[in-house]
């Protein structure tokens, strides 16, 4: 990392290194390494429960809700470090997108009921906005909640619900009332994925994995204190959590820790009688993608210490999901160039998680690098597309 850090955020950083050295193992790392979709579950709730254990789950959350109190730069040398030693990644609906939401708009009931199983990794959560007919216009859903009683009964279907399958809770967006405009009248609501009436269906994705869901909702029976915030105002709640959503999205741990994969790759991996590393097209393109990260870094550093009070945050949340999203497409292709022909070989989820055997053809970095590459064309997409960013960043920061 190229910050200028003090001596103290230095040594916060010796002090989270030799953390993961010591709670790590090499088959974690190996196999989140792969770069599959999904991640290996198993892996990704035990290294919850090891971060939950030394109280660093969700560093970003408030302390009275079991954050750690950390500072920006704190937090990012954190999550740096961690994508860096190849830790888990966890489970970011839960961690990232509903808690915020729970911690600010929830009950003091809900707060106690959900947000402890979050940070402990026991209960996995599903995004269920997006819809057949409402994906960058959200405000068409039409999965609806009729009220009964002390229950809601929840009819609809919900698409692209990431991992889906593996999931214990969903926080859903639904249509409680009908209303003037669209964006009135919808509620976010907590479901039990395992409620009566709630069918998954796994979509098969171009890499072979099926890292999202269909959800089909039949005359679910949702209890009234399952409602978030006041019903029929979620929109507010919707924007807040996008906007969390599409900061993260810029993956900015994940664009450095792919730039030392490529330079691994590249330092392996012979054009001619040399290193491609020492090859000048190559580290030219490198070295570009190099700077841009670098500068979007310091973006989004910028953004996380200063943009609830002097930007509009849904603006920058927007910069920051399409300068990261087109990036970590880039870093992918100069990634599969790197490994030219090996990058032919689609690995199955067994074969990439397999110890790396003595085969010269295919070395320790090859799984999961074109797995990678195809799962990443649809990081332009989730979170909100990249024409739409363009669209909002036109409107807020511009005002066309
Ligand atoms: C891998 C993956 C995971 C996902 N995970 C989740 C999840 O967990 N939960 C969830 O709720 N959703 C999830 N999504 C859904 C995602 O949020 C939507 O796909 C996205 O918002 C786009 O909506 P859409 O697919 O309906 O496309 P559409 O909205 O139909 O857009 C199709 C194309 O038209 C363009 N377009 C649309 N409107 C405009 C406009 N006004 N101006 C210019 N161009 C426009 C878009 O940019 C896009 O190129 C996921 C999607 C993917 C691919």
């Amino acid at each position: 990392m190229e910050l200028n850090l003090t001596p103290d955020e230095l040594a916060f950083r010796d002090q989270v290194r030799a953390f993961l050295q010591r709670s790590l193992n090499a088959d974690v790392v190996r196999r989140s390494r792969t770069g599959m979709h999904p991640p290996n579950e198993e892996d990704r709730r035990w290294w919850n429960r090891v971060l939950f254990e030394q109280g660093w789950a969700a560093p970003h959350w408030p302390v009275e809700y079991g954050g750690t109190g950390w500072s920006h730069v704190q937090n990012h040398i954190f999550e740096y470090e961690c994508k860096l030693a190849g830790a888990p990644e966890l489970r970011w609906q839960g961690l990232r997108l509903l808690g915020p939401v729970l911690y600010t708009y929830g009950s003091p009931e809900q707060k106690a009921r959900y947000l402890p199983p979050i940070l402990k990794g026991e209960e996995m959560w599903a995004q269920g906005f997006s819809e057949p007919g409402a994906g960058s216009d959200l405000a068409a859903l039409k999965t609806s909640a009729v009220r009964d009683g002390d229950h809601y009964i929840v009819n609809g279907q919900k698409l692209w619900t990431t991992e889906g399958q593996y999931c214990e809770q969903g926080f859903f967006l639904v249509r409680t009332e009908a209303a003037d405009r669209p964006q009135r009248g919808i509620s976010m609501m907590i479901i039990d994925m395992r409620a009566p009436g709630i069918t998954v269906r796994q979509i098969d994705m171009i890499n072979g994995e099926g890292s999202t869901c269909e959800v089909f909702l039949d005359n679910v029976r949702v209890p009234v204190e399952n409602i978030l915030g006041e019903p029929g105002n979620a929109w507010n709640q919707a924007k807040f959590l996008l906007a969390n959503e599409r900061t993260s999205s810029a993956d900015i741990h994940k664009a450095r820790a792919d730039l030392e994969r490529i330079r691994v790759i590249a330092r392996a991996e012979r054009r001619g009688d040399r290193p491609l590393l020492e090859d000048p097209v190559f580290s030219r393109k490198l070295a570009t993608l190099r700077l841009e990260v670098e500068a979007l870094e310091w973006s989004v550093l910028k953004v996380a210490h200063e943009a609830p009070s002097r930007h509009p945050i849904a603006a920058c949340a927007s910069v920051l999901k399409v300068r990261g999203s087109g990036l970590q497409q880039r870093l992918t292709e100069l990634m599969v160039q790197a490994l030219g022909q090996r990058s032919l070989r689609v690995y199955r989820r067994d074969e990439a998680y397999a110890p790396p055997g003595d085969d010269p053809s295919w070395p320790a970095y090859t799984p999961g690098v074109t797995a990678d590459l195809m799962y990443l064309r649809a990081c332009t997409i989730f979170g909100g597309a990249m024409e739409v960013q363009k669209n909002i960043i036109a409107k807020l920061a511009f005002g066309f």
